[in-house]
């Protein structure tokens, strides 16, 4: 696909932008392994709105915001990597060479990832491709869904009051099952447990963590959508985090802990439209110091 928008002035901004905070060029031949952010375009970086207005190729996957894709230059070639409903993913491989050849042809490659490229997101297999293939590459952060999107429900990672450990784990392996992993330990070890593609095996995780001492009437919550227009919060018990899990299958993030009872409080979202805050528990839990 090309891009053929007028876009003139917003890249201008961009370039002006990159300009103030002396931003790296973005040379011919490099690829950029950036992070787009959970779905809000406004949590993009300024280094991967750079690289987006400066990029030959965009090579992104599902969940890229199109406000974001509009502000590729014109003529630049949009690749899309990811998987569209029903379909299969593109195979990794295919993906990685595909960057390695467009670097060899001379472009400046984007490689555009949602959250952080490194976080469950095969970014680090990317990068070690390009390393063994001799493509210089930059690895641009973004925010992660489970950091970001959290925030934007209104649920934050960490507490002084709930918890000093916060554990992320993925609930999908490279083979599609569930990862074998040490129950008994990240019951134990963590209070607050963050699940990035976990819908499908979040009863069996529940099972596990019960079976390991967890209580079944924790607060277990699922923020579907984070920080995009059709967000959701859905706050449940780990008993019925499974079949909660099951009812939709938006891309989402599973919270597990204490924490969770700061969103009454701290849904500013919520509070946007209209809801009433309740930061009552915030003031039971904490001594204001
Ligand atoms: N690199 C990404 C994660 C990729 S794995 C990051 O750092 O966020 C894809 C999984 O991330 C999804 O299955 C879901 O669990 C989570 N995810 C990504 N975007 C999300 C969003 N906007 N809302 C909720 N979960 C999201």
């Amino acid at each position: 696909m090309s891009q053929d928008l007028t876009n003139a002035a917003e890249r201008a901004a961009i370039q002006k932008l990159a300009s103030a905070l002396a931003l790296p060029a973005f040379d011919k031949g490099w690829v950029w392994l950036a992070g787009a952010g959970p779905g809000d375009p406004g949590l993009i970086t300024a280094l991967g709105l750079h690289a987006i207005a400066a990029a030959d190729v965009i090579v992104y996957d599902a969940l890229i915001n199109d406000t974001l894709l509009k502000l590729a230059r014109p003529g630049a070639e949009l690749v899309f990597a990811g998987k569209r409903a029903g379909k299969r993913s593109c195979k990794q491989s295919d993906i990685s060479r595909t960057l390695v050849s467009l670097a060899h042809k001379g472009q400046r490659v984007l490689r555009l990832k949602g959250g952080d490229p490194l976080v469950f997101g095969r970014g680090a297999e990317e990068a070690l491709f390009l390393a063994q293939a001799g493509v210089p590459f930059r690895i641009v952060p973004g925010v992660t869904a489970g950091i970001g999107g959290l925030a934007y429900a209104g649920i934050p990672v960490t507490h002084r009051d709930t918890n000093h450990v916060v554990t992320f784990l993925t609930g999908h392996g490279a083979d599609g099952k569930l990862p074998q992993l040490d129950w008994q330990s990240i019951a134990r070890g963590s209070a607050t447990l963050v699940l990035y593609m976990a819908r499908k095996h979040a009863g069996t995780i529940a099972e596990k963590l019960i079976a390991a001492g967890r209580s079944p009437s924790e607060p277990a919550a699922i923020v579907s959508n984070a920080s995009c227009a059709d967000q959701t919060v859905h706050i449940t018990i780990l008993s019925e985090l499974g079949a909660a899990a099951l009812q939709n299958s938006a891309p989402a993030i599973l919270v597990i802990g204490e924490n969770i009872t700061l969103h009454a409080g701290m849904d500013w979202l919520g509070a946007i439209h209209g809801k009433l805050l309740e930061p009552a528990l915030r003031e039971k839990l904490s001594d204001v110091s």
